[in-house]
């Protein structure tokens, strides 16, 4: 099926060179949009990104692309100035011809916006998850929207596995301990397993959610499960013997450890809320990269509270950058720990940079010389939503 493209070979396992291969020639059409204005909404990168020129995802660095697009006569916004009316973001959205984005930080096209951005053609994410972008409204306005698929799955697949193991083998207070200068093992001990033996389950088993499975296969689970509406090829499932579970309720009623690897949509937002999480294994571990807002905030940090969740972890946030005082930066369990938050950064490490800057700049190449898209990277075509994996329609 079309969402199941790429699931075994993705842009990941590309080179940035591959990606750049399509050199741009002069064209007809190309002609005919020169001048146009590109609006990209990145994260300052401060003094890191002026020391480290391959943080291309940042406003310092810019993917990379600016000469490249200035010398095509094009104009270049960048910025990482995104909330309220007066912000760069918000005033050159009226006259963009093309919007780039980046979840990191994320620029949150609303409805609102897409109806001022007259001139808005084509939104393209410098990465993977394109939810800050309100899908429907693009859809409405004919405006098509982008992402660089694949670009960040084993980048985000590697951070899942490093968080379920620091939740499960309580890492993060064994090493504050240590630094505090303390010595107690038992207190350590108290909350720490084995992966071994657990049962591992991901919902949404796409892209990242099945190189999560197929990292986890060495592990020797009890048993590894998926909760998706698109099943996996019978051989895909096979090779990492998971098993699907229709029933949400049921999925989580019967894992250790949850992983959340789908897509931000109306049918995932808040999908693990008050209710669900009760019928979650008491002292089950959660673990999130995909979007903070699949898990609700308050719901979460009183689970972890009571004890009915023993560990939450990830990188996402419910709006980004977090408040000083989200909760989910200082929320721990009974005991103290099973708190593994870090800013949002698993999709985007070094390598994982150099390949959706690559990826963005060919989407843009294809867009200016007129040239088909390669499918796996079009959420929202000419024609509507071309992935199934932004919910059920
Ligand atoms: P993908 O499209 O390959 O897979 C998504 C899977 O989720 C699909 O199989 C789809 O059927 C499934 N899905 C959709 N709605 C569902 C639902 N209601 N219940 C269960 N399953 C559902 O995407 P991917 O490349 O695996 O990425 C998944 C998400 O991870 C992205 O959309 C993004 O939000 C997030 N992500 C986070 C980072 C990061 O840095 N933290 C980086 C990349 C991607």
């Amino acid at each position: 099926s079309h969402i199941r493209r790429g699931l075994l070979s993705s842009a990941s396992c590309r080179s940035p060179r591959l990606l750049n291969s399509a050199r741009l020639a002069p064209s007809l059409s190309y002609q005919s949009i020169a001048g146009m204005k590109v609006l990209a909404v990145l994260y300052s990168g401060g003094e890191a990104a002026q020391q480290e020129p391959r943080l291309l995802g940042t406003t310092e660095n810019q993917l990379g692309i600016r000469e490249w697009l200035e010398k095509k006569g094009h104009e270049f916004i960048v910025t990482d100035d995104k909330e309220g009316p007066n912000s760069v973001f918000q005033k050159n959205i009226v006259d963009a011809e093309v919007l780039i984005t980046t979840p990191f930080h994320p620029g949150y096209l609303t409805r609102d916006l897409i109806d001022k951005a007259k001139n808005l053609k084509i939104c393209i994410t410098a990465g993977v998850g394109s939810d800050h972008i309100d899908l429907n409204a693009a859809v409405e306005k004919g405006i098509e929207v982008l992402e660089v698929s694949g670009s960040n799955v084993v980048s985000v697949a590697e951070h899942v596995i490093m968080s379920i193991l620091l939740l499960v083998r309580n890492f993060v207070p064994a090493h504050e301990m240590i630094e505090r200068g303390d010595w107690q093992v038992s207190e350590i001990a108290r909350a720490a397993y084995d992966l071994e033996g657990k049962v591992v389950g991901t919902i949404g088993a796409g892209r990242i959610g099945y190189r999560v499975l197929q990292r986890l296969v060495p592990f020797n689970c009890k048993e590894l499960l998926y909760y998706d509406y698109a099943a996996l090829p019978e051989e895909a499932a096979k090779a990492v013997n998971a098993r699907r579970i229709e029933d949400l309720k049921e999925f989580v009623s019967k894992c250790d450890v949850v992983t959340v690897n789908c897509p931000l949509h109306e049918g995932t937002r808040g999908l693990v809320n008050e209710e669900l999480l009760k019928h979650f294994k008491k002292g089950a571990w959660l673990v999130n990269t995909a979007r903070g807002a699949i898990c609700d905030k308050d719901a979460v940090a009183a689970a972890l509270k009571s004890g009915q969740l023993f560990g939450y972890s990830g990188d996402v946030w419910n709006v980004q950058p977090a408040p000083k005082d989200h909760p989910w930066r200082t929320m721990k369990n009974p005991l103290g720990g099973g708190n593994g938050m870090v800013p949002h950064y698993s999709g985007t490490t070094l390598d994982a940079q150099a390949r959706y800057a690559a990826g963005t700049k060919s989407i843009l190449e294809n867009y200016l010389e007129n040239k088909p898209q390669e499918p796996q990277n079009i959420i929202v075509g000419k024609k509507g939503y071309e992935t199934k994996a932004y919910g059920q329609r």
